[in-house]
């Protein structure tokens, strides 16, 4: 009786000098390698290959691509539509490059392309550095970096890719490459926003400004109030200084500290600040809106180091919850679509919720054509997401974020943040781009003329 080999042990036939590991279904840890951060996603790979370095990654790809497989490449795990793992193909898991050399004189930090923002964070902030991220520390930096990276610091430095000095990557053809200002430039423009269209990176350079202390944290006010509280903040936030981050939010108060127990399980809406400097006058920028809204329910701003803030929500959101969310870009917030926040605000489960990111300041400093990521003209990313740990949750916490996005979609600038989208087919992928994608399409024939990087928010290449 013949026995056809699995690709997993055609693998460790084939590449004999990898030095990580290579799992297949068969393996003990195999269930454990295979699970993603969103516990939604069920996927089963027909081979996981642990990169320990560079070598690895390009002896993986070229495998891949000779055995006709379909491939994922996977970061930090944690993209909310699964598109760091594929069913019946290879994954590329990059969560063994962990290296992180920070470099205080010239202000730069060098960081392997599987590495978390938590890790990133701890190693800046020992010098009072940092670059910006998202603002949650598990999120990977290879997925966050190469789609875009809104966070607490992008009115002040803008988004992630405006820091992004430099990759190492490799293409779909094996070879290794930089992608900089003067190497393969149309590339380091394409990673800025194209997500891993086109090839992996497996080391980022990001540039790291002075951000030691922040005052940051949140301000709630009963749900009942959230119409009243946006009607000001839409104004408020776009005309506050650039130091000053503040993303709006419908939520419900964790119940546990530090949190007062009086309101455990409240539903609020809330803004979660961040002020890039000191107490007095980050105190002095947020006072405006302060007295121009009902008094807040809760004002638990404080002074506490960057590295602190980012992981100020994992404890929230660990790894092996059910998630589903939807996005837009938001240009503005008339007072129908406040009408409809209101209406959605009270969230479906305790984890459940609702974002509106800013997008302005640094980030507006940058043109819709100068990198990948089009919406330079949006103000805000909103995002629905329906989260819970109880899988018999799922369908009303899929339910909650897609009628509260359909509702509200034609308020917004058309496309949404492609990090923050499910699989959502071609047109959201295009819309997203708006009049980058022709440009990337011609880039993604360049480097991956056969799509063999198709599993992400994907770019089909140009016809020739
Ligand atoms: C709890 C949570 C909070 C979040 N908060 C934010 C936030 O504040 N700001 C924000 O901007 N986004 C945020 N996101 C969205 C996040 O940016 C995306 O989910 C992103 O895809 C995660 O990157 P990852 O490396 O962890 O994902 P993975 O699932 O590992 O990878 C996702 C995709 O990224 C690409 N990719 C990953 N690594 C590489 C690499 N090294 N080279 C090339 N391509 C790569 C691949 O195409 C892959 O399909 C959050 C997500 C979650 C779940």
């Amino acid at each position: 009786m013949s026995t056809t080999a699995t690709p997993a042990q055609v693998a460790r036939d084939k590449l004999l000098g990898f030095h990580g590991q290579l799992i297949g279904p068969e393996d003990s840890n195999y269930e454990e390698a295979r699970k993603v951060y969103n516990a939604m996603i069920e996927r089963r790979p027909a081979l996981i290959a642990r990169c320990a370095n560079t070598e690895d990654v390009t002896a993986a790809v070229r495998f891949a691509r000779d055995q006709g497989l379909l491939l994922a490449i996977r970061g930090g795990g944690h993209n909310g539509g699964g598109l760091g793992t594929v069913d019946d193909g290879v994954v590329i898991d990059l969560s063994l490059l962990k290296d992180v050399q920070v470099d205080p004189d010239a202000r730069v930090v060098r960081v392997g392309g599987g590495c978390t923002w938590g890790e990133v964070d701890r190693a800046t902030g020992e010098h009072g550095l940092a670059t910006p991220s998202g603002i949650i520390s598990t999120t990977g930096v290879g997925g966050l970096t190469t789609g875009g990276g809104i966070g607490h610091l992008t009115r002040e430095c803008g988004l992630t890719i405006d820091n992004l000095l430099e990759a190492e990557m490799v293409l779909a053809s094996g070879e290794v490459v930089r992608a900089n200002a003067s190497e393969h430039p149309d590339l380091y423009w394409a990673i800025r926003g194209g997500g891993g269209n086109f090839g992996v990176v497996t080391s980022f350079l990001f540039r790291l400004h002075e951000v030691g202390t922040v005052f940051a944290g949140p301000t709630f006010w009963p749900v009942e109030q959230g119409a009243e509280v946006l009607k000001v903040y839409r104004e408020f936030l776009p005309s506050a200084p650039r130091e000053l981050n503040g993303f709006f939010a419908f939520a419900t108060v964790p119940p546990a500290p530090p949190f007062p127990e009086e309101l455990h399980l409240r539903k609020v809406s809330g803004i979660v600040w961040c002020y890039v400097g000191g107490e007095e006058a980050g105190a002095k920028a947020i006072a405006p809106l302060l007295d121009s809204v009902p008094e807040p329910l809760m004002h638990g701003v404080q002074p506490m180091p960057h590295a602190m803030l980012q992981g100020a929500f994992d404890g929230i959101y660990p790894p092996g919850d059910q998630w589903y969310w939807r996005a837009d870009f938001v240009k503005e917030i008339p007072d129908e679509a406040v009408e409809i926040h209101a209406r959605f605000g009270e969230v479906p489960t305790m984890k459940s919720t609702m974002h509106l990111y800013p997008i302005d300041g640094a980030a507006h400093d940058v043109g819709p054509s100068e990198t990948a990521w089009s919406y330079r003209d949006a103000h805000w990313g909103s995002v629905f997401a329906g989260v819970d740990s109880d899988p018999a949750n799922a369908p009303a916490i899929r339910n909650w974020s897609i009628d509260y996005h359909e509702a509200l979609h034609p308020y917004s600038a058309g496309g949404a943040y492609v990090n923050m989208m499910m699989e959502e087919g071609e047109e959201r992928v295009r819309a997203s781009y708006r009049d980058n994608y022709d440009r990337l399409a011609a880039i993604k024939r360049t480097y991956d003329p056969d799509n063999l990087f198709r599993v992400n928010q994907n770019i089909r290449p140009a016809a020739g």
